[in-house]
């Protein structure tokens, strides 16, 4: 792993998360995108080099929603740079980490996989690699 790509927070209403955000760190989201495989809409910040997701469940049977319902809001996951998700998805799957599902496209031109918040102490792990095409 190379470094922390993004930190994933859970939100009811991302046009409302948006603007608070806005206020936040003075700056308008860079993207914003809607993942139906996952379930989310999604808004992205640029803070320096650092980048904040922000996810909404976009039907009632997404994760975030279950998420919502169960914790409320607030950090959902921490996603991490990888040069090769695939072989770094295996390696943590030979050191026991409980994967969640193959690997997919994601938001931000991303491929990503997931690993069980029971794997990592309590926090959701996201691998992501920047698509090449
Ligand atoms: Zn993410």
């Amino acid at each position: 792993m190379r470094k922390i790509e993004h930190i994933g927070i859970a939100v009811k209403d991302l046009a409302a998360a948006n603007d608070n955000y806005a206020k936040l760190f003075n700056a308008e989201p860079y993207k914003q995108e809607r993942v139906e495989s996952e379930g989310v809409n999604t808004s992205f910040f640029m803070i320096g080099d650092s980048k904040i997701e922000l996810l909404e469940a976009s039907n009632e049977n997404s994760a975030i929603a279950k998420y919502i319902e169960k914790r409320g809001e607030g950090i959902h996951h921490i996603a991490y740079d990888v040069e090769d998700i695939v072989a770094e998805r295996n390696r943590l799957i030979a050191e026991g980490f409980q994967a969640i599902g193959d690997i997919k496209h994601g938001a931000d031109h991303k491929l990503v996989c997931f690993f069980h918040p029971k794997s990592a102490n309590g926090v959701l792990v996201e691998l992501c690699q920047e698509r090449s095409e």
